[in-house]
């Protein structure tokens, strides 16, 4: 059996919800489909996601929301009406869509989740019945039926483990089931969803719960590149990675997959296969726990992500000061701050953060608590910081690729700001400046793909 997901390019439209017809119908393994929300149809065009956080947030705030709600009901119409859905099951639907202000919910962030969620909810009823309608045994599968339940954080949330004996029960279907991607519930029954782009999520989940020999992740793109095709004209596909692999390049902005997909994938060991809606027979991206070494090419990717800052202190006889790091560390986690990492020398220390986690005022509350408990001669906030990242299992145990990425990097004259091939052996990780990011990019892809 087969989990199957689309994404939301993929079913944006009628006419792209036909190829995902034809593709479920060319396989009779392909039993479980997760959707996404119906994606952008163009460049421009908005998800249906994004305008049910518009709705949501007209409704918190008391705007009139008649606009956004017709343009969410234009969406499911267009895909109904395209396959002849009878108006009885297409009505509920846009019924539902204008009847989300009048449900209660336990605070505002529970109702974010909820409008958000109905995107991938009220899809996968829609793409049910076109399923039904088009002649195959198909039928809707709510994530609370199918026995996942979530962690209590509306916007983030977890699988609890406990779910995987409830979706066993599911294996071996005999018929096609339709199940939304991006939320589940709690243990009190409310809404929750994973974070963006977390339909890539549920079907690991359900992958994993019912045992799936694989996990096709449709969406478009003919197979995951090895370095942004925005930077590089035509650049290397990736044929094969590893599991590894895919979650270092996607830690650095790799987004074809999400990063938190891979664990239930990994912890079943099922091999997930990137493939293109607009181009089924490519043979896509094969992600799996080992693959066969490429004796050409020793890396397999490279990215950059400028989702970071750091933290810079200074003081002499840093490294002397014994409980300094825990007295740091400290402020951090009163904070609910994780840090990425900490690169120190004699008398500096960097802190690197996700910046997502940090606005100017917990800076500067840092700033002062960090300065209270340690006394620094100087700190402060970068934001000008990018990550890049080489990755590849055939860097193990290779000689003198740190010398060809930094000589590549000198040549284009980019200045590296911090240096770490710590604790994995297949990644080198070099913190330059947000301008001189793309570039390094491009330099590192000549040097080792060209
Ligand atoms: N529709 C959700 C989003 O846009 C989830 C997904 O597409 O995977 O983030």
């Amino acid at each position: 059996m087969k989990v199957i997901k689309f994404g939301g390019s993929s079913l944006a439209s009628s006419q792209q919800l036909q190829k995902v017809l034809a593709i479920v119908e060319a396989d009779q393994k392909r039993k479980y489909v997760i959707v996404s929300a119906p994606g952008k149809r163009f460049d421009g065009d908005t998800k249906v996601t994004d305008l049910l956080i518009q709705y949501a947030r007209q409704t918190i705030h008391h705007q009139d929301t008649q606009a956004v709600t017709a343009a969410i009901i234009d969406r499911y119409a267009e895909i109904g009406h395209g396959f002849n859905v009878p108006e009885a099951q297409l009505t509920p639907i846009f019924e539902t869509i204008r009847n989300l202000p009048k449900q209660s919910y336990a605070d505002n962030t529970y109702l974010m989740a909820a409008f958000k969620a109905h995107g991938e909810r009220l899809n996968a009823q829609l793409v049910a019945a076109v399923f039904q309608q088009s002649g195959l045994n198909a039928r809707y599968l709510d994530p609370k039926d199918a026995g996942m339940v979530v962690t209590d954080v509306p916007d983030d949330a977890q699988i609890i483990k406990s779910s995987y004996d409830q979706l066993a029960k599911w294996a071996n279907s005999e018929q096609i089931l339709v199940i939304p991607g991006f939320f589940a519930y709690n243990r009190n029954g409310q809404i929750c969803t994973f974070s963006r782009g977390g339909s890539d999520i549920t079907g690991a989940i359900i992958a994993r719960g019912v045992h799936a020999e694989r996990y096709e992740n449709f969406t478009d793109v003919d197979a995951i590149y090895a370095v942004n095709p925005s930077l590089v004209a035509k650049p290397a596909a990736i044929s094969e990675m590893t599991f590894t692999e895919m979650r270092e390049l996607s830690y650095a902005g790799f987004s074809v997959f999400h990063d938190e997909a891979l664990i239930p994938a990994i912890e079943d060991n099922i091999t997930v296969n990137v493939k293109n809606t607009n181009h089924p027979e490519a043979p896509g991206t094969l992600i799996q726990s080992t693959r066969e070494p490429n004796p050409h090419y020793p890396v397999t990717g490279i990215a950059s992500s400028s989702s970071f800052c750091s933290l810079y202190l200074r003081k002499y006889l840093l490294n002397k000061e014994v409980g300094l790091g825990r007295k740091i560390l400290t402020i951090l986690e009163n904070h609910h701050i994780s840090y990425e990492h900490m690169p120190s020398g004699i008398d500096d220390l960097t802190i690197i953060f996700d910046e997502h986690q940090l606005t100017p005022e917990l800076e500067k509350t840092l700033v002062a608590e960090i300065s209270t408990a340690i006394n620094p001669d100087e700190i402060y906030f970068t934001h000008d910081y990018s990550i890049l990242m080489l990755v590849g299992e055939n860097m193990r145990n290779r000689v003198g690729i740190m010398s060809r990425a930094a000589t590549a990097l000198a040549n284009d004259n980019i200045k590296l700001i911090m240096v770490n091939q710590g604790a994995s052996e297949i990644s080198i990780m070099f913190g330059v400046h947000d301008n001189d990011a793309d570039q390094a990019v491009i330099a590192l892809y000549k040097e080792f793909f060209d």
